[in-house]
């Protein structure tokens, strides 16, 4: 097939600071996109664990049109009606007091970070700014939220991060050690998605929130990829019985709209008095709206139940798989939250190259690992045909 000209015009004028990129993706409905070309793919990574609705939901879509036709934008310098319902409705989802909006994940765990060392400083302990985060941990790419990120691929080379200590993932025992009277907050994910969807391990989360308590350092729990429904709860640390200090979310929250959002009690709400942080698209309706209609099509859909039920049958699935095929070796996961790990010499990434190829869209999974995040209204022909094509390439790719 001819070479697009769209890729040699993007391959003169895009920055390259993403990998090779050769497919130009043009429009999706449900869990099917096609490319510029036609050509059909199954899509199970929703654009990283974003389009939790699959793509083009007539109930976000219309969502997104009407407030468009009223108002996109105002600043905040004024309220609007779809920001105000948001955020009474995500405090309720997650018993919080209030909510501040941003525009990404990052910027929800820098407002975090910045919320925690300031909480602390203006009640006089001005030595307590020091963070604990986990090795293997995304939190996000700004110098802040890199500062608590764990994983070298995405920290090298971007200076020293003074006032941050990182522990491994799972070890209470090196957190409990690493504690001072100068730590202002942990954060972790409760399940490392970047990292290669890694669970904590039982009562992990528990004794961080142990933790904390004793020391009086505040517990930021990273829902920004588990969050909105994706493992079945709408937090994940719900379903663990554990109440963080600060809750932040993103990525499937607005269902491809940019949005993010921190959540927190009325505890903290003087931490970040006016003037002290803010963002000029935060919270705008167009955002709002959309993930008004999210939590709307997650609640009257139970799209919670379909992601417990889709992940049941996924992990059937890849079992099914891990016995016939060589190259696949075990799974990790929960709910809509998956990876297939694969078996040592094999290249995730080649794999991942030949499954598009062949029509189904993953996404990687650490250095040893797919990683599956379908849509929530993922149906089960959609995820019959992605599991034909997996069976079919794992077969071809095992010898
Ligand atoms: C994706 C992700 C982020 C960063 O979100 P962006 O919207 O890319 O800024 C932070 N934390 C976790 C757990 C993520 O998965």
């Amino acid at each position: 097939m001819a070479r697009s000209p769209l890729l040699d015009l993007a391959s003169q004028v895009l920055y390259p600071n993403y990998g090779p990129r050769d497919l130009v993706l043009d429009r999706g409905e449900g869990s099917v996109v096609w490319d510029t070309d036609g050509r059909r793919y199954v899509d199970f990574g929703a654009g990283i664990a974003v389009s939790t609705l699959g793509h083009a939901h007539p109930r976000l879509t219309a969502a997104i049109a009407t407030q468009a036709g009223r108002l996109i934008h105002q600043s905040n310098l004024f309220l609007s009606e779809p920001n105000i319902r948001l955020a009474h409705k995500l405090c309720e989802l997650t018993s919080m007091d209030r909510a501040f909006f941003c525009n990404s994940g990052t910027e929800a765990n820098e407002a975090a970070l910045k919320l925690a060392r300031r909480y602390f400083f203006d009640r006089g302990e001005t030595e307590r700014y020091r963070i604990i985060s986990f090795d293997g941990s995304f939190h996000g790419r700004t110098l802040g939220a890199l500062s608590v990120t764990g994983q070298a691929k995405y920290t090298q080379g971007f200076g020293p991060t003074p006032g941050t200590t990182k522990v491994p993932f799972g070890d209470l025992g090196a957190v409990e050690r690493a504690l001072g009277s100068d730590v202002a907050a942990i954060i972790t994910e409760p399940i490392q998605g970047e990292g290669g969807v890694h669970i904590a391990p039982p009562g992990f989360l528990e004794g961080l929130r142990q933790l904390a308590d004793r020391l009086g350092s505040l517990l930021i729990i990273d829902e920004i990829q588990t969050g909105a429904g994706r493992t079945g709860s709408f937090l994940y640390s719900q379903s663990r019985g554990v109440q963080a200090d600060v809750i932040t979310m993103a990525k499937a929250l607005g269902g491809g709209v940019p949005i993010g959002v921190l959540l927190c009690p009325a505890t903290y709400e003087n931490a970040l008095p006016p003037g002290s942080h803010g963002t000029t698209f935060g919270g705008n309706p167009l955002a709002s709206a959309a993930a008004l209609a999210v939590l709307d099509v997650l609640d009257e859909d139970c799209l919670l139940d379909r992601a417990k039920t889709l992940g049941e049958q996924m992990a059937a699935r890849f079992e099914q798989l891990i016995a016939k095929h060589s190259i696949a070796v075990a799974q990790r996961g929960l709910g809509l939250l998956r990876a297939l790990v694969l078996a040592d010499g094999a290249s995730p990434k080649e794999v991942m190259t030949a499954l598009r190829d062949a029509g189904l869209l993953v996404l990687l999974g650490g250095a040893d690992a797919l990683r599956f995040a379908p849509a929530l209204t993922t149906t089960d022909a959609e995820l019959n045909e992605g599991f034909v094509i997996l069976d079919r390439v794992l077969g071809e790719l095992s010898t």
